[in-house]
């Protein structure tokens, strides 16, 4: 193991079990690193400080989250501020979202994924419920979020329905007809 940068060091609360990153963090809850001057996850930029480079493509998963089962997971799981390397396990994106407990799992559940939820949740590297939270939880109406999703408000509806979310709808959509195109292109889905 390498000795943490002092970059690092002064941006990290080492407690008796996690390492808290008390730096910037984003949307999701996760630490942010500047690094050459772009921003990393800070818990991949201390792994890779300390351990060495993640294997191309994989994600690092928490284990000190999964751990931890009464965590409901999203932006304000603690877990995701945690930087210390122990905590840390590269695996395959794959693998970290089957091992995710908020992984679709209505969706999973009773029928397969669709492919436009598992290109989501390949973008933002989170499960369909963490995406639809943090967004929610950083005051996007539903417009905004299918919107940013690229789906129809119908979708982003019932999926903020099943992960619990109560939403304004926001204003009504500039594109109502690529709306209703992708609407129903989804339905063939
Ligand atoms: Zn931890
Ligand atoms: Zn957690």
């Amino acid at each position: 193991m390498n000795d943490l940068p002092a970059y690092a060091v002064a941006r990290i609360e080492r407690g008796a079990d996690c390492w808290r990153w008390t730096g910037p963090r984003n949307h999701f809850g996760y630490g942010q690193a500047m690094k050459s001057g772009k921003t990393q996850m800070a818990h991949r930029y201390v792994f890779e400080s300390v351990v060495g480079p993640i294997p191309d493509g994989m994600d690092l998963d928490h284990l000190c989250h999964n751990a931890d089962a009464a965590c409901i997971g999203g932006a304000t799981c603690p877990h995701r501020l945690c930087v210390n390397p122990s905590h840390l396990e590269p695996v395959t994106h794959r693998e970290n979202m089957r091992r995710s407990r908020n992984v679709g799992k209505a969706w999973l559940g009773k029928r397969r994924k669709s492919p436009i939820v598992a290109g989501i949740e390949a973008r933002y590297r989170s499960s369909l419920a963490d995406v639809l939270r943090s967004m929610h939880a950083s005051g996007m109406k539903q417009t905004d979020i299918c919107a940013a999703l690229g789906v129809s408000r119908r979708a982003a509806g019932n999926w903020m329905r099943e992960a619990g979310i109560t939403c304004h709808y926001g204003r009504k959509p500039r594109h109502p007809r690529t709306l209703t195109h992708l609407m129903s292109q989804e339905k063939a889905a």
